[in-house]
């Protein structure tokens, strides 16, 4: 709903920019054209003021007794308590679903199992609003994000593996399918609500029982989701969410009870956690991080790839794991695509996520806003040309502008690391040879995007480029139906699809 306040608006035509000699460049700004009154989502998010642990169907308080804060990023005020796990109570988190799985969950046919999945995704659809302003409030990301992709993706989820839990014997043809018992999963914070829509889904769907650790700054909508798992009816101990710092989660990852680990988060934090449990028959599936390159050929319809650029890389603040935050541009069209981008971020809307107008909202946390900074000066230092838009950043609250470094090399850290923000880095290259190169010359192999007028260009990439999705002419596309998950150091195992369910079950 807009806000009662009926600003007066100052409308200006678009401008001509002109360049030193006077002759006028080929960009308007549009700035002044779409400046909107605000319009804050109005929907109830119905917090508490303190989450408890959910453990065996039941909200209980921490055995140690401590909570945390969850805050706003976009204000950075405090939204609730959160319950801080210890190590018992990870232990008691383990035993009901231990005894979920053995009593009830892993015994139930799969048509009823079912039932309660597609009742949860039907209860999510009916609170959808509710749930996407608690995911921008607690996560800082565009309201229109959480509405319309993060609510009804995760809803998706649910119902696509409710399809599946009656047809398990289709997973395998030919081999019986069995569950693996308890699951232990732990998730970040770029898509709280549906990565545990991913995580607990398939594991569900296929019989097994769960304990889920969200991340530390925004665990309110698995404990919302929790409220949804109790309306629907589902057995107590068949999830159960510990909430904590890092250090719960490496508590879950070592426990004996799990038959199986699923890991959503850095390489970093990923490769401690297979140190940590080398030697064990623990089944384990990493999705880790990315530097996904987008690449664009010269016979590509060039506003339809500025536009998909600029959703891969400045969508929910490149806050995303798939993130397109390496742009190869064939080296006759650098110029004409640099500049059409610019003219495109300049228009992006900086600011308050909750407002259905915004383009990128706030930065996770202080500590994410910190490593972007530094990346980005980083950057700088390197000699890369740095494009930022002019625009006001909301007083308080953790923001970054969407910038765009070009002349960039291979060697570069912004060519290499993962930033996970708003920052996309341009290099070119001249043959289909080099930009398959540059492409897979790094440590990740998440996602990679093509735009190319050309069919067998499109064939011919999707095969050579070490990326477990490549788009073609399009970018971050998602469907429960289609398996996500990485080449070398973005991880194992996917996510999504028959291919998602075979990572949840045992073959007999
Ligand atoms: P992170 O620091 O690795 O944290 C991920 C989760 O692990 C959080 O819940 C975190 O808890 C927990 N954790 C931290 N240390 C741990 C340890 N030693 N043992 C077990 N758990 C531990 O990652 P993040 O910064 O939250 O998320 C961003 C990263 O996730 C990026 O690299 C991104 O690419 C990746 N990602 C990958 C995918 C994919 O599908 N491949 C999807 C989304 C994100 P705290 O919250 O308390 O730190
Ligand atoms: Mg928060």
């Amino acid at each position: 709903m807009p806000t009662a306040s009926v600003a007066k608006k100052s409308y200006r035509a678009p401008q001509r920019v002109t360049n030193r000699v006077g002759r006028r460049a080929p960009e308007l700004i549009f700035g002044d054209l779409w400046a909107f009154d605000p319009a804050p989502e109005s929907a109830d998010p119905k917090l508490k003021a303190r989450y408890d642990l959910f453990i065996n169907g039941k909200f209980v308080a921490p055995k140690g007794g401590k909570y945390f804060d969850s805050i706003n990023p976009a204000n950075e005020r405090k939204l609730a308590e959160i319950a801080l796990a210890g190590l018992a109570d990870v232990d008691a988190a383990y035993a009901a679903a231990q005894r979920a799985a053995d009593g009830v969950w892993g015994k139930m046919p799969g048509r009823e199992r079912a039932k309660y999945l597609y009742r949860i995704a039907r209860l999510l659809q009916d609170r959808a609003r509710e749930f996407a302003v608690a995911e921008t409030l607690d996560g800082g990301k565009p309201i229109k994000e959480s509405r319309d992709f993060d609510v009804p993706m995760a809803a998706a989820h649910f119902f696509y593996h409710a399809g599946w839990a009656d047809k398990l014997e289709y997973v395998a043809p030919g081999r019986r399918v069995a569950p693996l018992g308890v699951v232990g999963q732990v998730i970040p914070w770029n898509f709280p609500l549906l990565m545990c829509a991913w995580k607990l889904a398939p594991a569900l769907a296929m019989g097994n029982t769960v304990v889920l650790k969200p991340a530390e700054t925004t665990s309110i909508t698995a404990l919302k989701l929790a409220e949804i798992f109790q309306d629907a009816g589902l057995p107590p101990g068949v999830v159960n969410f510990v909430t904590g710092a890092g250090d719960v989660g490496a508590a879950m990852m070592k426990h004996p009870t799990p038959a199986k680990i699923a890991f959503t988060g850095s390489t970093e934090v990923g490769k401690i956690i297979m140190r940590s449990l080398a030697g064990s028959d623990k089944k384990m599936t990493m999705e880790l991080g990315g530097k996904a390159a987008n690449i664009i050929f010269d016979d590509a319809p060039l506003d339809q790839a500025v536009e998909g650029i600029v959703n891969g890389i400045f969508f929910n603040q490149g806050h995303v794991c798939c993130a397109g935050s390496r742009l190869l541009v064939q080296e006759g069209i650098a110029e004409k695509v640099l500049a059409k981008l610019k003219t495109r971020i300049r228009t992006l809307r900086v600011g308050d996520p909750l407002d259905k107008n915004t383009d990128i909202g706030a930065i996770n946390s202080r500590e994410q806003l910190t490593k972007i900074r530094a990346l980005v000066a980083a950057g700088v230092k390197e000699g890369c040309a740095i494009f930022q838009p002019e625009c006001a950043l909301p007083p308080s609250g953790f923001y970054f502008r969407p910038t765009i470094f070009s002349g960039v090399s291979m060697s570069s850290r912004v060519a290499r690391e993962e930033i996970f923000g708003p920052v996309l880095s341009i290099l070119t290259f001249r043959t289909v040879d080099e930009a398959i190169e540059k492409a897979n010359n790094t440590a990740y192999g998440l996602s990679a995007g093509v735009w190319t007028d050309k069919g067998s260009r499109i064939l011919k990439l999707s095969t050579e480029l070490k990326a477990g999705v490549v788009w073609a002419n399009t970018y971050n596309k998602f469907d429960p139906a289609s398996p996500f998950g990485g080449y070398k150091e973005s991880g194992f195992g996917r996510e999504g699809g028959r291919q998602g369910l075979l990572d949840y079950c045992k073959l007999i």
